[in-house]
């Protein structure tokens, strides 16, 4: 199992005589300035006899060289952004491996010094990445040989970034090995082997809680979601905790929580009429979360620290699964009335998020983060993006913003939105045997700010609603909701997983 390796590749190789690469894919918006003017004539005089040719990725082949022309169509208007170098590069890998290429070489023709696509090149490579990854069921059963393109050559790459992008692609392969697997296969005990053999003698310290007993004492919310499982031993709950120390001072502490559910029934508020096909990858912001670890272990950046916290458990339905109505007392104290089973990963990640925040207060400069594909509002809301919601002590240092601002530029994008009073209107608690509510009954996707009010009941049941601005702590806290940007065309259950918001995390505090 492995992601294809980049490696830097000299100008040299825009040619048909270069032996080392059996694939040339060339990427441009313009194919008239070519620097190797042989070749430009030998595609012009094909294109004079096939007028696709420029219009679409097609495969040449020039003195027995496959040469694959990719155009990105137009880059200059105000919505054109880096994914037309993504989407276009994932169409020339998938030709250049149906054509029996194992060894492809990327160049980016007439380059732009829009600053939009500074990283082009590194973003064709992680689309390349992304349409070159097979299903880890599929790699069993198989065997290594589907993924035959083991390395890929970037033309003038850049040598300070080529490091960086392997570990963003390392990161992305195990997130997407996380989240797009069957239940079975990744049920929770075998999603906490697959983060101990990732992180084996890395950096990264990996500790696993097994123990249902400390799991009901510690994690009562997690407990809950988790109790119809326990008549399974394989789908037995499991804590991951994740921690990267850097080397020397530490400046900044990021801290995650995941949200892990290897498979969604409902519960007993069961996903009927269709809608539960594809919740096996309703563990995606644990997968993303530990993808992110992955991508740190392996670039090492200092000044960082990184804990991670991921809930992997099942949400199944059976004799022993909790019902609307209940009323569970939280690790924070807070008296939880269930709303709806269906509304899971926010109990799961609860207790979590409180025991972090508590941690949080010794740490340097903590911002936390709980990263989770929760509702289907947020795929409603703002489609094919991350959609992140801030207190005020992040909206006030920008770091939604600035995670967003560099997720387009690596192709990762997602929109932000605030926590706001009608968010904690609408989890309040109705009488005073409870203190909040988890989710009201309609679909998320029908529910005004059905993705911003499961912040702020996050807030609560982990206990930042005492960490705001006006408090003597204040904690910058985001919501990352991936629903929408998890999978690929939002296909749950055949879509590739995206691993979504690896990329621009990476970017934004270890580049
Ligand atoms: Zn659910």
């Amino acid at each position: 199992m492995a992601y294809p390796n980049a490696v830097l590749a000299s100008n040299e190789h825009v040619s048909t005589q270069c032996s080392e690469h059996d694939a040339l894919i060339i990427i441009a918006d313009d194919f008239s300035t070519l620097s190797n003017s042989p070749l430009q004539q030998a595609i012009a005089e094909q294109a004079a006899v096939d007028s696709r040719i420029f219009k679409q990725v097609t495969l040449l082949v020039i003195d027995n060289k496959r040469v694959i022309i990719a155009p990105t169509g137009p880059l200059t208007r105000d919505y054109d952004d880096v994914r037309r170098y993504f989407d276009v590069a994932k169409l020339a890998i998938t030709e250049a491996k149906a054509s029996g290429s194992v060894n492809p070489v990327i160049y980016i023709a007439n380059k732009t010094n829009d600053s939009r696509y500074q990283y082009a090149l590194e973003v064709a490579y992680l689309g390349a990445c992304q349409a070159l990854w097979q299903p880890l069921e599929a790699r069993e059963f198989h065997g290594d040989a589907i993924e035959p393109i083991t390395q890929i050559g970037l033309v003038d790459a850049n040598p300070d970034t080529l490091n960086a992008v392997n570990a963003i692609a390392a990161g992305q392969y195990a997130a997407r090995d996380l989240c797009g697997t069957e239940p079975e296969r990744m049920a929770p005990p075998r999603f906490a082997q697959y983060c101990i053999d990732l992180f084996k003698d890395s950096s990264v310290a990996v500790d696993v809680i097994d123990d249902i007993n400390a799991i009901d004492k510690d994690y009562p919310m997690l407990s809950t979601v988790a109790r119809a499982s326990y008549a399974v031993e394989r789908h037995h709950p499991r804590v991951v905790k994740l921690e990267y120390v850097p080397q020397g001072e530490i400046t900044r502490t990021l801290m995650f929580v995941g949200k892990g559910l290897v498979y969604d029934t409902g519960g007993a508020d069961l996903k009927v009429g269709g809608y539960m096909a594809g919740m096996s990858r309703d563990k995606g912001g644990a997968a993303s979360v530990a993808g992110f670890m992955k991508s740190v272990a392996d670039f090492k950046p200092t000044g960082v620290k990184v804990v991670a916290y991921l809930a992997v458990v099942r949400n199944s339905i059976g004799s022993d699964c909790f019902v609307p109505d209940e009323i569970i007392t939280s690790r924070e104290g807070v008296r939880v009335r269930i709303g709806n089973t269906d509304a899971e990963g926010r109990l799961a990640m609860g207790d979590l998020l409180s025991e972090i925040k508590d941690l949080a207060k010794s740490q340097v400069n903590p911002t936390l983060f709980t990263v989770a594909t929760l509702t289907g509002h947020a795929a409603r809301a703002v489609g094919p993006y991350g959609a992140y919601v801030e207190n005020g002590p992040a909206r006030s240092a920008q770091v939604s913003r600035s995670i967003a601002d560099c997720g387009d530029l690596w192709a990762d994008g997602a929109e932000v939105s605030r926590s706001r009073r009608e968010d904690y209107d609408f989890v309040k608690p109705r009488t005073l045997a409870d203190d909040v509510l988890s989710s009201n009954n309609a679909a998320s996707a029908v529910t005004a700010r059905g993705h911003q009010f499961p912040m702020a009941f996050l807030a609560k049941v982990g206990g930042l609603d005492k960490h705001g601005n006006d408090s003597t702590q204040p904690l910058p806290y985001v919501h990352m909701d991936i629903a929408g940007s998890g999978v690929e065309n939002g296909d749950w259950q055949h879509g590739k997983p995206t691993a979504a918001s690896i990329a621009s995390l990476f970017a934004r505090y270890c580049l």
